[in-house]
């Protein structure tokens, strides 16, 4: 950074972590390594104890601003009450984040991301009359995505939402590109190079995410785990993407036409046979009051008089979602609650399995709506969604997210909206709250 040129390849950076914000004493300090290789992204574990922590970096003259965050309780405690947010699909171009602004404000003990952090879009395909437009081509290497992730992380509010605590990141499609499944992009031409494109694209996300993985090597890039909040909650989270098989029927979407035979190929795949397996071993292991799984596209049944009008989303991987509802029923997984973005909408659903004549309930799913992208179904279609058997509510015209609080006895779900997505002072309300008991598997609008 001397005299303004490039960095070097190796930056060393100072930082230290102190209990106070005025850094009066401090906790834990050290010195690591920022390299060219990585986009100069830092990735630093320091083990802490449980509270809150202010961490700050220094390179040469250069400081940071403080960030705080929050260590989660160890497994063997029980914690009274956990809150977060849920959080998905930012589209810089369709809206300002004020919605961001508004989690720094509720003080969640995390951030809960469940994908399209970025959109891959070229800024020449942007609307003119957008709140603001992408800088750049549509990415396909490591240096463009690191452009698209500079330039969303530039915003000021979204700033501030990573400063104000810790947060679970998984990813969805839009931080490669739109739709695609597996190693099959969803525009053809793109094919030839798409293992690479992939690969950039997930290394980018790793350099400017807050994630304890380790880096990506190779092509796959691991990144469905676990975590917990003491015994209150255990965390499933989800890659619905790297591991699929295609969408069915060429992924037409809204179509009234009976599900193409392909949909119900029991070979079909949205999460993979190990990453399926995992998601039943880490359910049946857990002795948390609430198990949550992190999902990114819509679990809960919106077919329409046998139609799929969405093939990215469960409805289009039936067979494997059927056996996933019947392991939540037969191993009796308690207080399971699934989390959802990708759909641009906010909607409340009864997840149910199949049974002898009634279908069982096994869960709630809590589908938040974007962040800033727009609405990807028109409002006029409300009623119609909410008349769908498993679909407890919905709202289709505002953008948000839904902030959670559980204790041992109730799951309390509210959903918060922005009045003017183009408005970065926007005001930021609570649309409507539902409720979960413990024990009950069924969700009640409060
Ligand atoms: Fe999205
Ligand atoms: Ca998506």
């Amino acid at each position: 950074l001397e005299g303004g040129g490039m960095p070097e390849d190796e930056v060393p950076v100072e930082w230290e972590v102190s209990a106070s914000a005025d850094f009066s004493s401090i906790e834990a300090s050290g010195v690591s390594i920022a390299s060219a290789a990585y986009g100069h992204s830092l990735h630093t574990v320091v083990e802490l104890g449980e509270g809150d922590w202010y961490y700050r970096f220094r390179v040469s003259q250069y400081t940071s601003p403080v960030g705080v965050t929050h260590t989660s309780p160890a497994a063997d405690t029980a914690p009274a009450e956990v809150r977060f947010a849920a959080a998905s699909c930012q589209n810089y171009s369709h809206g300002y984040y004020a919605a961001h602004r508004d989690i720094a404000e509720q003080r969640p003990d995390f951030v809960l991301w469940l994908g399209d952090y970025i959109y891959e879009s070229a800024g020449e395909d942007d609307d003119a009359d957008d709140a603001r437009v992408h800088v750049g081509p549509e990415p396909t290497t490591i240096v463009e995505y690191r452009n698209r992730y500079a330039l969303y992380k530039s915003d000021p509010h979204l700033k501030t939402s990573h400063a104000t605590c810790p947060w679970f990141v998984v990813w969805d499609d839009h931080e490669v590109e739109n739709n695609y499944a597996g190693l099959t992009p969803q525009n053809p031409a793109d094919a030839a190079d798409f293992a690479n494109r992939r690969a950039v694209a997930y290394q980018a996300w790793w350099e400017h995410q807050p994630t304890r993985l380790d880096p990506p090597e190779g092509s796959e890039f691991r990144i469905y785990r676990e975590a917990a909040w003491g015994g209150l909650l255990t965390l499933a989270l989800l890659d619905g993407r790297q591991y699929r098989s295609d969408q069915a029927c060429g992924d037409v979407t809204m179509s009234l036409d009976p599900a193409c035979p392909e949909t119900t190929d029991p070979s079909r795949t949205m999460l993979g046979e190990e990453q399926e397996q995992w998601l039943y071993d880490t359910l049946d292991a857990s002795t948390a009051v609430w198990n949550m799984i992190g999902n990114q596209v819509v679990m809960a049944d919106a077919t329409f008089n046998g139609a799929v009008l969405n093939y990215d989303q469960w409805d289009g991987y039936p067979v494997e979602r059927e056996r996933i509802l019947q392991h939540l029923a037969a191993a009796t997984v308690p207080n399971v609650v699934v989390i959802t973005g990708d759909i641009h909408l906010a909607a409340v659903a009864q997840l149910s399995a199949a049974g002898n004549g009634a279908r069982t309930p096994v869960g709630v799913e809590f589908i938040t709506t974007s962040i800033s992208s727009d609405g990807l179904v028109g409002d006029e279609l409300t009623d119609v969604l909410k008349s769908f058997p498993e679909l407890v509510d919905a709202e289709l015209l505002h953008r948000g997210y839904s902030l959670h609080t559980v204790t041992a006895e109730s799951w309390t779900a509210e959903y918060r909206i922005v009045a003017d997505v183009d408005d970065p002072d926007s005001a930021v309300t609570m649309l409507s709250t539902y409720l979960v008991m413990e024990g009950s598997n069924t969700v009640a609008i409060a």
